[in-house]
């Protein structure tokens, strides 16, 4: 069992584990859950919780309602929230001496390698004093372009960074079904997925999305960047008291296995970036020089779209659109629309200065 063995476990609850549909906060539920946290940090596991409920308590304290307010005041409303909602967890998790900190993540915090890291120390250091970090995204300066805007992929990208060996996503739904459950009797719960590709042919993700606050599809996206860090996922239902012991002992849940991944550290967190900035698209031939381990030259490269800066997150597709690699751009964009399809000798003459004759190396690629 994934969760016995794991040193480090991430747990994502949403809001609705938090205020019910009355808006009350769910106080009892909310022991159970620190009580279950109690019992991981006794066998000396180290825990990281990803709360959202920052919008929720902020509108529960103002007396709004949530599907009224605009992105600016939602900002507002969060920064209010996430006050009420770390007072809760302090109160609640005082009560079985745990000690708990804050963490507030943008998307570049985790994006931005050098930002990526110092989180890294700061979780290891908060472990070392024996404090569970609770994480939430910063909703009060994150904008539109620059969000997640749900906890699940944040929580993905957390397990990630910290090397967590197992995340636990804590829905409103028992996992992931191959139906609708609400419209379909005959939807079977899926107990395990190895490879999303083969396993999730048949499931119509999109038709699932009522449930959870980022619905099944970013679930999915997140048990991706699980499986490539090679970490388990499980998705959940949290409406119970005591949710993990409900897994540890019904196991009623889906549990996504990790895929056993070689990559080194650098290349998993250039695989699992959420937001590339471009794409690249290449010829026969380059796929080819790629596919046996080769840096991407400038002569392979038919066309590109979107604007980046060097060491920005790109997207590598072939002929046909299909992503076949991810890396990290030594050049500019506008560099590269001057040296595209020419031969590498021919770079310090097009750009009028002597620069790298990759366009990206093999060290900053990953093929997908
Ligand atoms: N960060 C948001 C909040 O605290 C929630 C995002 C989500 O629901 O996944 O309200």
């Amino acid at each position: 069992m994934y969760l016995k063995n794991s040193q480090i476990i991430v747990v994502k609850i949403g809001s609705s584990l938090l205020v019910d549909e009355n808006k009350k906060i769910r106080k009892k539920w909310l022991s159970s859950f620190a009580n279950d946290i109690k019992k991981l940090r006794n066998k000396n596991q180290k825990v990281v919780i990803v709360s959202s409920g920052a919008i929720a308590l902020g509108c529960k304290k103002m007396n709004y309602n949530k599907k009224n307010i605009k992105l600016d005041q939602s900002q507002a409303i969060a920064s209010i929230g996430q006050m009420e909602l770390m007072n809760l967890f302090s109160q609640t998790f005082a009560r079985f001496n745990l000690n708990i900190s804050q963490i507030l993540l943008t998307l570049e915090d985790t994006e931005e390698r050098r930002r990526s890291l110092n989180a890294k120390r700061t979780f290891e250091n908060l472990f070392e004093l024996g404090f569970i970090p609770i994480v939430n995204e910063n909703d009060t300066i994150a904008t539109t372009e620059i969000k997640y805007g749900d906890n699940d992929r944040l929580a993905s990208r957390v397990t990630q960074i910290t090397n967590a060996d197992t995340l636990i996503l804590l829905s409103d739904v028992n996992g992931l079904y191959t139906k609708n459950p609400k419209i379909f009797k005959d939807a079977k719960l899926i107990k395990k997925v190895s490879d999303l590709r083969k396993d999730l042919s048949n499931v119509n993700i999109k038709g699932m999305n009522e449930f959870g606050s980022g619905g099944m599809q970013t679930k999915i996206e997140a048990a991706k960047i699980c499986q490539l860090a090679g970490s388990s996922m499980v998705i959940a239902n949290g409406l119970y008291n005591n949710p993990i012991t409900k897994i540890i002992e019904q196991n009623n849940c889906t549990w996504f296995s990790p895929k056993i991944s070689k990559l080194d550290a650098r290349k998993k967190w250039i695989i699992s970036s959420v937001a590339p900035k471009g794409e690249i698209i290449i010829d026969d031939g380059a796929k080819k020089a790629l596919r046996s381990g080769k840096s991407l030259l400038a002569a392979g490269i038919k066309k590109i779209s979107g604007k980046f800066k060097k060491g920005d997150h790109i997207k590598i597709l072939d002929k046909k659109n299909v992503e076949c690699a991810r890396g990290l751009s030594s050049f500019t964009s506008d560099e590269i629309i001057k040296i595209m399809g020419h031969h590498s000798n021919q770079i310090e003459k097009l750009l009028g200065y002597v620069s790298k004759s990759e366009v990206i190396h093999k060290d900053d690629m990953v093929e997908v």
